[in-house]
């Protein structure tokens, strides 16, 4: 559907990055079932919105959704699949910024490089085949909110925003994006332990149920962090075996002393 250049340094063979470590596509999103159908559809509908807005406490994972909308709205294939298909150029790409025609910025930097967004963020916006994300757009400076809110009324790009606090993003700016506003939250924990078992697999770690419900309980249930737990335990583990030790030893959490607290919480 969309031409695009690849750069030819591009070995997602050899490339390792944080990013490896987030789902890609809707389907692979964990704890969002009040918001992964809907977009869903709306991709099956060939009509999602192109003003995507996401709430939610760090942690929640609403970078991990807005890069799963992005490759959505890139992917040939999304409007067969209702997502991305997670197997093509644009979909294995490490990093969606290898795209020239995805833009990622976080408030804070878009204040930083406000002078050639200036100049260039209408030309970038009035492109229908580009994607431009804005992460804590609450850290933009109400100046520049004001301004955006101007240069989206012309916008045909897909534009995403996420914040952490919704209460500092100018009202009239949140308004444009209409219904489309999802609150995201953080999974449960036996989805959380769920995900780390699959990553467990995945990179042949071995952890009990019992040691990955007190690292996320630990943790409370942010992903990043379980997840980045389970690379740990691969990376420093003999083989991948993980002691009730290790588990201290990178979180201070006593398994013995955790568990009956977590088995409260989830069952195992
Ligand atoms: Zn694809």
């Amino acid at each position: 559907m969309y031409d695009f250049e690849i750069p030819t340094d591009h070995n997602p063979a050899v490339q390792f990055s944080l990013d490896d470590r987030r789902p890609r596509t809707l389907s692979e999103i964990v704890g969002q079932e009040h918001i992964v159908p809907r977009l869903s559809q709306a991709a099956k509908n060939g009509s999602l919105g192109r003003r995507q807005a996401l709430v939610g406490p760090t942690g929640s994972g609403k970078t991990t959704i807005a890069q799963a909308i992005a490759r959505t709205f890139f992917c040939s294939r999304s409007r067969e699949l209702g997502d991305a298909c997670g197997t093509c150029k644009i979909c294995l790409l490490t990093s969606l910024s290898n795209l020239g025609s995805y833009h990622e910025w976080t408030g804070a930097e878009l204040n930083e490089q406000w002078g050639w967004w200036a100049e260039n963020g209408s030309c970038i916006l009035e492109r229908s085949t580009y994607c431009f994300f804005l992460d804590e757009a609450q850290d933009l400076s109400d100046l520049h909110q004001k301004a955006l809110f101007r240069q989206l009324e012309r916008a045909r790009a897909m534009v995403i925003f996420a914040t952490t606090h919704e209460n500092l993003v100018n009202d009239a700016l949140l308004g444009r994006f209409g219904a489309n506003k999802f609150y995201v939250r953080r999974p449960t924990l036996a989805q959380a332990v769920d995900c780390m078992e699959r990553h467990c697999l995945k990179l042949g770690v071995v952890a009990t149920r019992d040691q990955l419900a007190a690292i996320a309980g630990h943790f409370k249930e942010n992903l990043r962090l379980c997840v980045d737990f389970v690379f740990s335990a691969k990376d420093q583990t003999p083989d991948g075996l993980v002691s009730d030790e290790f588990v201290k030893a990178v979180t201070g959490v006593e398994i013995s002393s955790a568990v009956p607290s977590v088995r409260a919480r989830i069952s195992l």
